[in-house]
């Protein structure tokens, strides 16, 4: 038996952070436990099936499908033994505040056809934009986002810094997009994603302009069966790798002696011991809940969360109705003219908005027809809005936010939807907190600006803690499927440099 066979490495939480990390850590020949407190595994995007209906809670946008080849064929196996992706036409479509319209797509004579018609010079400053990604892509990935954290002192490296310099990655990322376009409408329909970063874009770094440009290359995915679908496959293929996963055995500590990691306690007070932990739970949550007191890192005490930043939440609409709105794309996004203004409460997502929020809807059962009976559909509706942080009585708004937002759905072409509702699930910021164990419902994590990112996000290996580790969306490189991926890959690294 070679040493890794004879190391015990648990982990807490199945979510596609601890799932990617599980499958990798097998694969190297580490015997790997999982403890999810849930009854299936996917964490956030672990879904659910109401009647005939099947829903995906988090994730519906998946990018770069490379990395879930790499996942599997990383750890012995082949993606598409588990799950088929499908492409999407087009990757996403908005709906702006002045009744018009841009279909985001990687079929770039499309695009630039459609940029032609808004602003006959826009084709061409899109064409600049592309090409100074396909090098700032080269430039930054790898050093940044596809290798493990740094210290501070690791980041000040001069090539890197020299390489970086030429894309201006002080600029914000709605004075970046704004340098190349100078038209609110293709400025915010590229810097929008920065919300779910948990930020508006004009405090989101630039550099996160990346992930528009990773859209445009390589498209935007859909798993068939749904999101709930790939959880689904990560977890079989994690269990044909020789992982062991406990469903419904939420842990309620992680078991710590002088410095050094034990293993786990379990909600019945027994004690399962190991050489490592793996830490995936929800980052804020699991310090606060499941860390004991006594071993909480200084940087991360009850007052220092207070103070950090953290994402907005998602009011979240699960809609399985009695027709299909065949001619309505995949993913639609509203921008209201609130985007636009720079003032609080718009800018920090610090109140509910009540008069004309932006919002988006998924319609998956076009594409993926087996989440309803025949002729009916599933919609998925998400609206950001405050994270408990900030005060909203969601015992007294729920049913009216409800109906308000059903109302404004006319806004992305779905005409009559409460006519058609057959079955409904609602979200808000509380159920996130409650059913998800997500520190304040900030469902993208902390937010991404530069004071909570590389050396200064929570750590991938424990300072304090010898043999603990941390892996999701709030470690290094950040919330987002894409870097969840990475973060595993790190993870895996670090644990193996330490055995
Ligand atoms: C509404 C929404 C939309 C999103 N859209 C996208 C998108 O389109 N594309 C994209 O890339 N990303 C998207 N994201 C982000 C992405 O889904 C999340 O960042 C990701 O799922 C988080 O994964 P994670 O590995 O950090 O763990 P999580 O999904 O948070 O899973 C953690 C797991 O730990 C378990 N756990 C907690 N406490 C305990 C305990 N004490 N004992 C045992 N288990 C415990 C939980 O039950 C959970 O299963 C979205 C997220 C949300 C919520």
């Amino acid at each position: 038996m070679s040493n890794k066979q004879s190391k015990q490495i648990i982990i807490v939480g199945a979510g596609p952070g601890g799932l990617a990390t599980a499958m990798r850590l097998a694969h190297l020949g580490y015997k790997v436990q999982i403890f999810e407190a849930a009854d299936r595994v996917g964490g956030r995007m672990r879904g659910f099936n109401d009647g005939a209906y099947g829903f995906d809670t988090g994730p519906t946008i998946l990018q770069v499908p490379r990395l879930y080849e790499d996942l599997f064929a990383d750890s012995g196996l082949k993606l598409s033994d588990y799950i088929s992706f499908k492409r999407l036409e087009p990757n996403t479509r908005i709906c702006f505040w002045d009744n018009t319209q841009l279909d985001l797509t990687s079929d770039l004579d499309a695009f630039k056809t459609q940029l032609a018609a808004m602003r006959p010079d826009l084709p061409a400053a899109f064409e600049r934009w592309y090409e100074e990604h396909i090098r700032k892509y080269d430039a930054s990935y790898d050093a940044y986002l596809g290798t493990p954290p740094r210290s501070i002192l690791g980041y000040l490296r001069l090539d890197e810094i020299l390489a970086a310099i030429p894309f201006r990655p002080w600029e914000s990322l709605y004075q970046h997009c704004w340098r190349f376009f100078q038209d609110d409408r293709l400025v915010y329909a590229l810097s929008y994603p920065s919300k779910y970063l948990g930020m508006h874009p004009t405090l989101s770094p630039s550099v996160f302009s990346l992930i528009p440009y990773l859209e445009f290359a390589d498209g935007v995915w859909h798993p068939e069966g749904g999101f709930r679908n790939l959880a689904a496959a990560m977890g079989k293929a994690a269990t044909d790798l020789g992982v062991t996963i406990n469903l419904q055995s939420p842990i309620k500590q992680v078991w710590i002696e002088n410095g050094q990691t034990r293993g786990i306690e379990l909600k019945e007070g027994n004690k399962i011991q190991a050489d490592a932990v793996v830490v995936n739970a929800d980052f804020a949550h699991a310090v606060k809940n499941i860390l004991p007191d006594s071993v909480r890192d200084r940087r991360y005490t009850d007052k220092k969360l207070d103070h950090m930043q953290f994402s907005c939440s998602t009011f979240m609409l699960y809609l399985g109705i009695n027709k299909r709105y065949e001619d309505l794309p995949h993913h639609q996004i509203y921008l209201s003219e609130h985007i636009r203004r720079r003032q609080k409460p718009w800018l920090d997502d610090s109140a509910l908005d009540e008069t004309n929020p932006s919002f988006y809807v998924c319609n998956p059962s076009i594409i993926d027809p087996g989440n309803a009976p025949e002729g009916h559909s599933t919609l998925y509706v998400l609206v950001p809005i405050p994270n408990t942080s900030h005060n909203v009585n969601w015992g007294s708004k729920q049913k009216s936010y409800r109906d308000f937002i059903i109302n404004r759905m006319h806004l992305l072409g779905f005409k009559d939807v409460e006519k058609h509702i057959v079955t409904e699930t609602c979200y808000t910021a509380e159920t996130w907190v409650d059913d998800y164990k997500v520190h304040l419902g900030a469902v993208f994590n902390l937010s991404h600006n530069w004071n909570q990112l590389g050396p200064f996000r929570p750590p991938i290996r424990s300072h304090n803690t010898k043999r603990l580790y941390w892996v999701g969306g709030a470690v290094h490189p950040g919330s987002g499927l894409i870097t969840i991926l990475e973060s595993a890959k790190s993870a895996t690294v670090f644990i193996d440099k330490d055995f």
